[in-house]
């Protein structure tokens, strides 16, 4: 199938859900995104600030970026003034570096909260506890600049269906918890972002806002090629 066909399936294959795709280009060339976007596609995935900063102005100014990667506070400043939703939220005090760079471009930042799911893999996320102490704090609640829309989370890196269910419903628990007890009447917070191309189907299955879809899409990633 070629990217324009693949996008046109996962349109179909969503239509009707509450599910949108995140087509994650990350190390893919702006060739293969302008081919995405021809296929109608709008909403992009990239894990690296830089990355994403070079790709921006080299595409259409309706491409919605959103950064799905570790983020490091040295480097919001180089995507604040475009970006669209932070899925990788996992610090107070990254959270307080994009709501400083917000200001500076006069906006508000969307942004989710990344939690820790999976067994392994990732060293990035935080737990329940942890998002309740930071949604409670008052340096939390003095942010002007970002707004918190929901929750993500990477599951293992398995075939084990019933593992990674138990994952995405515990991701959606968090969601659900967060939503009564810090959001209980706002509207913006209703993001699960969850699934990747070996998992979408359950992660939707689950209750997943947000899939976020790479090679199924654009094939296998080539990290040793120069960008
Ligand atoms: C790379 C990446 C994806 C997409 O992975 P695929 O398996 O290629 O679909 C999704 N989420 C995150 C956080 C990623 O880094």
């Amino acid at each position: 199938m070629s990217i324009q066909e693949s996008i046109k399936d996962f349109q179909k294959r969503l239509e009707g859900t509450n599910c949108q795709l995140i087509a994650v280009s990350k190390t893919h060339p702006v060739e293969l995104i302008q081919e995405a976007y021809e296929g109608g596609q709008r909403a992009f995935g990239e894990n690296k600030a830089q990355e994403m900063k070079d790709k921006h102005p080299q595409l259409p100014a309706d491409v919605e970026w959103h950064m799905i990667g570790h983020l490091q506070t040295n480097k919001v400043k180089y995507i604040a003034p475009f970006v669209h939703l932070i899925q990788s939220v996992d610090s107070l005090r990254l959270l307080q570096e994009i709501d400083k760079q917000a200001q500076k471009h006069n906006r508000v930042i969307d942004c989710l909260l990344q939690f820790y799911i999976a067994e392994e893999d990732t060293k990035f996320g935080l737990d329940l506890e942890e998002a309740k102490q930071l949604l409670g704090s008052a340096d939390f609640l003095s942010l002007q600049n970002v707004r918190i829309c929901g929750v993500m989370g990477v599951a293992t890196n398995t075939n084990d269906q019933q593992h990674l269910q138990r994952e995405f419903v515990r991701l959606r628990g968090y969601f659900e918890t967060l939503r009564e007890n810090f959001f209980p009447n706002a509207l913006h917070f209703k993001e699960i972002s969850m699934g990747m191309s070996s998992d979408y189907q359950l992660a939707i299955a689950e209750g997943s806002t947000m899939i976020r879809v790479g090679s199924a899409i654009f094939g296998n990633r080539n990290y040793s090629v120069p960008l």
